[in-house]
């Protein structure tokens, strides 16, 4: 494997590029982001576009705001209102198991004065799909993948509130191909492009999965779009996201975080809070995949933003990610029912080995805890 020189992703990265210098454009993009764009003319000309959706009267909500229960999304909630004055309907995507803690943080915002509408798909085809995603796509949250970015698509039509507000765009803060980095907005193509993992809708019917069933991970037609005109924009191409900050707003103001300190795999304590299984298992498999999980995300935008050294992180990354997540372990293999065995093959069958260390028959090894060992961590 071959890691940044400035921060530590690694080349296994999807779309990973490494310029001559050896840096990837994940911190290319953190220093345009840092130095070169004027973050004051993008937020006017956000407060524009925000004008014209604003409704002169009160009767109806200005825009929609996706809420996980995260604080991403917290957070968008509070800026739109308190910032930016406007009057935004959340709608949050019940995720496959959604935590206290977040279900906590939905309350949070409905006592901070927001209205929201909560949307539960159904939960045997959730399963089925959850399945599917674990086993033939290496994604178990994949069907949340989905909901998260068609629910408050489907509600824009429905209500009749043409501009929807994302959180970060994810290209700029983790990289990703350049044409997408300076997105302002996220539509069909993004979704298929970054959330499908090349399975569409279509594909289920055409498995027999019955289309009533999956009205919910539908995206919208173009037709019912152009009719209400739906905008969705990033909130972080308008301002200057970092998570950390962000985070400590949020806490100051009552957002729960994790008790135990940072969520499996991960190196912050505010992330993936909202789903059973995003932070643990969706993340390790990640790792598997790819050889990196969610803590080195985390631990490079600290690294970019100048709170850490390169070397404390590699050791952090290695301390905190690539182990089999526990917490909900029995919970997961109870969801979509298969046993312990099962799924530790199917993990090892997503396991690019390549990366990790094996003996002499090409079998993985593993160490006192029954992790696989990467063969090179960066140091
Ligand atoms: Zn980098």
């Amino acid at each position: 494997m071959r890691y940044c020189k400035k921060c530590i992703y690694p080349d296994t990265r999807p779309e990973q590029v490494f310029d001559e210098e050896g840096v990837c454009d994940a911190c290319r993009s953190a220093e345009r982001k840092n130095v070169s764009i004027n973050w004051e003319e993008r937020r006017n000309e956000f407060n524009k576009i925000l004008e014209n959706y604003r409704n002169k009267d009160g009767s109806w909500w200005d825009c929609i705001i996706p809420v996980s229960g995260g604080k991403n999304s917290c957070y968008q909630a509070l800026t739109l209102k308190n910032e930016f004055g406007m009057n935004p309907l959340l709608v949050n995507f019940i995720p496959c198991e959604m935590t206290e803690i977040g279900q906590k943080n939905i309350t949070f915002l409905r006592n901070l004065g927001f209205d929201i509408i909560q949307v539960g798909v159904n939960r045997k085809v959730y399963r089925k799909m959850s399945s599917k995603g674990f086993f033939d796509l290496g994604d178990c949250c994949w069907p949340e993948h989905i909901g998260i970015f068609t629910t408050p698509v489907r509600v824009a039509v429905q209500y009749n509130i043409p501009l929807i507000i994302w959180g970060e765009n994810s290209q700029l803060e983790y990289g990703g191909p350049a044409s997408w980095r300076e997105k302002n907005c996220l539509d069909r193509n993004w979704l298929e492009q970054f959330q499908m993992l090349g399975c569409r809708i279509s594909d289920l019917i055409d498995e027999g999965y019955d289309r009533k069933d999956l009205i919910g991970y539908e995206y919208p037609s173009d037709e019912e779009l152009k009719k209400i005109g739906v905008t969705g924009l990033f909130l972080g191409y308008y301002i200057f996201w970092d998570n950390m900050v962000q985070a400590q707003q949020m806490i100051d103001m009552g957002f729960t975080v994790n008790p135990d300190g940072p969520c499996e795999g991960g190196y912050y304590n505010f992330e993936n809070l909202d789903c059973k299984w995003i932070g643990g298992l969706h993340d390790y498999m990640k790792y598997l995949k790819y050889g990196y999980g969610r803590a080195t995300d985390q631990l490079c935008i600290e690294i970019r933003n100048g709170r850490m050294d390169r070397s404390e992180a590699l050791k952090l990354a290695r301390e905190l990610e690539g182990k089999i997540p526990k917490k909900y372990h029995q919970d997961y293999l109870d969801f979509i029912g298969c046993t312990d065995k099962e799924f530790r093959d199917n993990l090892d069958k997503f396991t690019n080995k390549k990366i990790f260390e094996k003996d002499n028959d090409g079998k993985l090894i593993r160490d006192e805890n029954g992790d696989v060992i990467k063969i090179d961590y960066g140091y």
